[in-house]
């Protein structure tokens, strides 16, 4: 068989990452940049901002700062569900 070139797409060190399967080989978890499993809140809040629905597994994690951050951002998706519940638009600020 020929080798086929997506096959040898290098996909950075994630062994840790739950999301290795899913949410990397589509870009959503970059390691290094955007990956949940890196104890670092940039990279940490960069990939709850890129998977919202995530946080929400994350509210009991061990890890203060990615609690934070989690939580932080379950509240904008509990608003963004509210204003799709309700069907109107939020005035601008
Ligand atoms: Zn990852």
């Amino acid at each position: 068989m020929a080798t086929d070139l997506a096959d040898m797409t290098p996909l950075a060190d994630c062994s840790q990452c739950n999301y290795r399967e899913t949410l990397l080989p589509s870009g959503a978890c970059k390691p290094s940049d955007c990956c949940v499993v890196e104890d670092n809140g940039r990279q940490i809040d960069r990939f709850f901002r890129a998977n919202l629905g995530l946080a929400a597994d994350y509210r009991q994690d061990g890890f203060l700062e990615r609690r934070a951050i989690a939580a932080r951002y379950l509240v904008l998706d509990r608003e963004s569900q509210k204003q799709t519940k309700s069907g109107e638009k939020p005035g601008p600020n």
